[in-house]
């Protein structure tokens, strides 16, 4: 579903992404994980579009830049890390906004529309908000609404920067079980960036490690979540434990 090549992005001159590949299946989950600075943003960024890259990116059958904006708004939708929050916006009209790309140019949203952005608001838990100022929203609950606005969109493939980290644990897992349970009903591919690597491995059926531009592991949690890598990578001493769904991994003192 989403094919990456020899992926090369230059920001201010620096060499930021250095000869990426990924590959996300229809249906799959992949999270990239690495330090700050690795550049998993970056390479988020540009699978939604929205940096100028060399190498190659397909969705499907069809190279990224082939595709018109509103093609590519229909196929993916993109939860950024700090979205910029329009001021004195509604949280219905927020979420309406993911709906831009299924309104003709021109036209006005159809009852369809609005019923696709209810919906969204009830799976959510968000009804109680719709008529709320978005800036008048705690962190969690406007990340929420960043979710939804995305999910309003339709897309098949669904774009996360850290969705997790403004959220506490309980919200965090909510969350994620949320997208989980969506891409099982409606076939979502998802790919993600995380900084919490338990819980991007729990969540995740593949992961990407990348440190410095360039991708150093790729494979199950199992695999890319070693006390050897993590140290390597991170410069972290960790303890990496057995768990139900995945490993454990748990800072310990130096
Ligand atoms: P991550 O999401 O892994 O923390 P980013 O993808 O946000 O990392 O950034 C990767 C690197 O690219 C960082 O060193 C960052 O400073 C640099 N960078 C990002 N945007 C620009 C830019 N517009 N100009 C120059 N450097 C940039
Ligand atoms: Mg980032």
């Amino acid at each position: 579903m989403i094919a990456v090549r020899d992926l090369r992005i230059r920001l201010g001159g620096a060499l930021i992404v250095d000869g990426v590949e990924l590959d996300v299946a229809d249906g799959e989950w992949v999270t990239i994980i690495g330090p700050n600075g690795a550049g998993k943003s970056t390479v988020l960024r540009a699978v939604g579009g929205l940096v100028p890259y060399e190498g190659s990116i397909a969705l499907g059958d069809t190279a990224l830049d082939r595709l018109t904006r509103r093609e590519r708004a229909r196929t993916l939708a993109t939860v950024a890390q700090s979205p910029v929050v329009p001021p004195a916006m509604l949280v219905y009209d927020y979420v309406l906004l993911g709906r831009s790309p299924h309104i003709p140019p021109l036209g006005r949203e159809s009852a369809s529309d609005l019923a696709q952005v209810d919906e969204v608001l009830a799976v959510l838990d968000l009804e109680a908000f719709a008529g709320r100022r978005l800036e008048t929203l705690s962190g969690g609950e406007r990340q929420r609404v960043f979710l939804a606005r995305a999910l309003a969109q339709e897309a098949r493939i669904l774009l996360l920067d850290e969705p997790t980290s403004a959220l506490d644990i309980g919200h965090q897992q909510e969350v994620l079980e949320l997208v989980d349970r969506l891409r099982a009903e409606r076939g979502l591919t998802v790919l993600a960036t995380m900084h919490d690597l338990t819980t991007a491995g729990e969540y995740a059926d593949r992961m990407v490690l990348l440190s410095g531009g360039r991708v150093v592991a790729k494979g199950t949690a199992r695999e890319v979540l070693t006390a050897e890598l993590l140290a390597r990578h991170y410069r972290v001493r960790v303890r990496v434990i057995d768990g139900e769904h995945g490993p454990l991994v748990v800072p310990v003192r130096r």
